[in-house]
């Protein structure tokens, strides 16, 4: 039996991108409804630490939004769309105070403004100088913003199904996507969840890789069911590798630590950075991770297998490590048992964030790309982490990314109000609606085969070994090919034992493995028809950017086609970014 729920919107993710839609989307006083797997408060937005960027000049006066957009281009190395930025970064101002409003309790200065430290790859009158851009609150800055906008939510009376969890998209014979198809995971209940508009807010994939600063929640759910409704994915291969993993257990150290003075260094007792870039610890992010590995590969590296390096900060004020970095102090002590005032923290580059995902207009309209034409998916749209705008390229700047889903997240809530209207006919046949579930009645009737974990560790490996910060042909070829036989066994055989209906996890994972294993094989096809370096894409084959025939976004297809589409290089107000290389 599947039941029935309609609305005229659905926002799938109680992250920050979907709970800032769902708020636009409430104020315009459509029925809708925000559907998550998890509690919204425990969505991976709550793990952000450093901060949120906006050129609000707090700390000096003459910043400017333009200086971001410059940064932000040039920290992409140029694959973002300038369009996209030059509105994300043009908003950003006016985004925090209406956070701030809402009751975001940002740390403060000594005047009482929004405290602002500085980040990665930021730089005011176009290069020329460091400046402080990043506002926080003290290193629990996503913990503060998820809370705010659930409040809102709540205040607003916003209709919540959590620990829901969405299996597919309902398409129907035009094409439109007309809902989803999803599983109470308390009951084991099914639903066809009928809706005019779909918003997609489902957040990254990190846990395709071994060691990853994501939650286990971050499986590529989104990204995967689109990629099944036959919509391409794009820039796929564009992982951001994070500095500051913790050695071993891979929690994140925020940027913010290197942003408060942090420094990083080597087993000879050297502040490695400088050698490597004239932004030294606050170079961009894919810089600073090379490095990293430079200094790994070259013996430099700490502990005995010499496969780390060391962040310090013993230099750093007792007072600015409370009230600043109070919860990188408590990871430190509980996760490696050290105290960061004493020793450095060990640390390693660690998959982080996917600048990838679903092409989708400045506005989160969803565009598939096919046979070198946009054309837009009726009925779906996406924002946040799973869906690529694009404005972090080929690298995105730290803080970068809360500041994308809160104004991408209002700016999909405020184009539903505009094109969303009652008597649009969005009907799914049965046959429509039982195409989304077929998956889920395969799997309830295998009772035998190989047990779904089983896949989990080969992918990963896989992914960790292949596909890391350096890649070259070879290695990619036998990865990909792995991958495709490993998914394909997977839809032949994979199954769960435990068929009981109520909070049935396993039935859960094994679902989020088939969205995980979608995701790698994407990640590798594009990284391996990418025959250039370009940002977080390092290939030992082709070490140089290749402007004249890489400065495009790689489009990948379900049946392995593969396109390239124009980047977006006309900003409106101002001149766009000219070509040049980074350092
Ligand atoms: C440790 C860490 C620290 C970070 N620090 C910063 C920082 O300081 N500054 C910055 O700018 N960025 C930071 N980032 C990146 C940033 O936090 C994320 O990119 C961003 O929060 C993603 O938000 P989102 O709303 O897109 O997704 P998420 O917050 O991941 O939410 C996804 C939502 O989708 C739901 N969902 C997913 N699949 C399904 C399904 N199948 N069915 C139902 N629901 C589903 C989940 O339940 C969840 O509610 C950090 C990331 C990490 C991992």
């Amino acid at each position: 039996m599947i039941a029935v729920k309609a609305f005229d919107a659905i926002v799938i993710g109680g992250g920050g991108a979907g709970l800032r839609a769902a708020l636009a989307l409430g104020d315009a006083g459509k029925k809708i409804a925000v559907i998550s797997k998890v509690f919204p408060t425990r969505s991976h937005t709550v793990a952000a630490q450093g901060g949120i960027n906006a050129a609000l000049g707090n700390v000096q006066h003459d910043d400017d939004w333009r200086y971001h957009f410059y940064d932000t281009v040039l920290g992409s190395d140029f694959l973002g769309d300038q369009d996209a930025i030059e509105y994300m970064c043009k908003e950003a101002p006016r985004t925090i105070i209406e956070l701030e409003h809402m009751g975001l309790p940002f740390s403060r200065d000594e005047n009482g403004k929004i405290y602002q430290r500085a980040f990665g790859g930021q730089s005011r009158f176009f290069g020329k100088e460091p400046v402080k851009r990043t506002c926080a609150a003290a290193d629990r800055t996503g913990h503060a913003l998820l809370h705010t906008l659930y409040q809102q939510n709540v205040a607003k009376r916003t209709q919540f199904f959590n620990e829901w969890f969405v299996l597919d998209l309902v398409k129907n014979q035009h094409g439109a996507v007309v809902g989803v198809s999803a599983i109470d995971i308390v009951s084991g209940e099914l639903c066809y969840f009928m809706a005019r508009q779909t918003v997609l807010a489902t957040g990254g994939a990190g846990r395709i890789y071994h060691s990853s600063t994501n939650a286990y929640i971050c499986t590529g759910d989104g990204l995967a069911m689109a990629w099944r409704a036959g919509i391409c994915l794009q820039d796929m291969e564009m992982w951001q590798f994070h500095p500051t993993g913790l050695y071993g257990s891979g929690i994140l150290i925020s940027e913010g630590t290197r942003g408060e003075g942090g420094r990083l260094l080597n087993s000879q007792g050297d502040y490695y950075m400088t050698k490597y870039s004239s932004m030294a610890d606050l170079a961009c992010r894919d810089i600073v991770a090379r490095s990293s590995m430079e200094e790994i590969i070259h013996g430099r590296g700490c502990g005995p297998k010499k496969d780390h390096v060391l962040l310090d900060i013993r230099e750093l004020s007792e007072e600015t490590i409370a009230q600043k970095l109070p919860g990188i102090t408590e990871i430190s002590k509980i996760y490696a048992g050290i105290d960061p005032k004493q020793d450095p923290i060990p640390v390693v580059p660690t998959v982080h964030y996917l600048m990838g995902g679903i092409p989708t207009t400045p506005y989160g309209e969803v565009i598939n790309h096919k046979n070198g034409k946009d054309e837009i998916v009726p009925g779906l749209f996406a924002a946040g982490e799973c869906a690529c705008v694009s404005v972090h390229g080929a690298n995105r700047l730290g803080a970068n990314s809360l500041l994308d889903i809160v104004v991408f997240g209002r700016a999909v809530g405020q184009r539903i109000q505009e094109v969303d209207n009652a008597s649009q006919v969005q009907e799914a046949s049965r046959t429509d609606i039982e195409a989304a579930f077929s998956a889920y009645y395969e799997m309830e009737e295998r009772t035998e085969g190989d047990a779904f974990v089983s896949f989990r560790e080969p992918m990963q490996r896989l992914m960790q070994d292949d596909f890391g910060v350096y890649r070259e042909e070879e290695k990619m070829q036998k990865g990909l090919g792995s991958l495709q036989e490993l998914r394909q066994n997977f839809h032949k055989s994979a199954y769960y034992k435990d068929k009981s209906s109520v909070f049935n996890t396993s039935r859960i994972e094994a679902f989020e493995m088939r969205n995980l294993l979608d995701v790698a094989v994407s990640t590798a096809q594009s990284a391996l028809t990418r025959k250039e370096s370009r940002g977080a894409h390092s290939r030992v084959d082709y070490p140089k950017r290749d402007d004249q025939n890489w400065l495009c976004h790689s489009i990948v297809h379900y049946d392995g086609g593969f396109e390239k589409r124009m980047v977006n290089n006309s900003p409106k107000e101002v001149e766009p970014v000219a070509l040049k290389e980074r350092h």
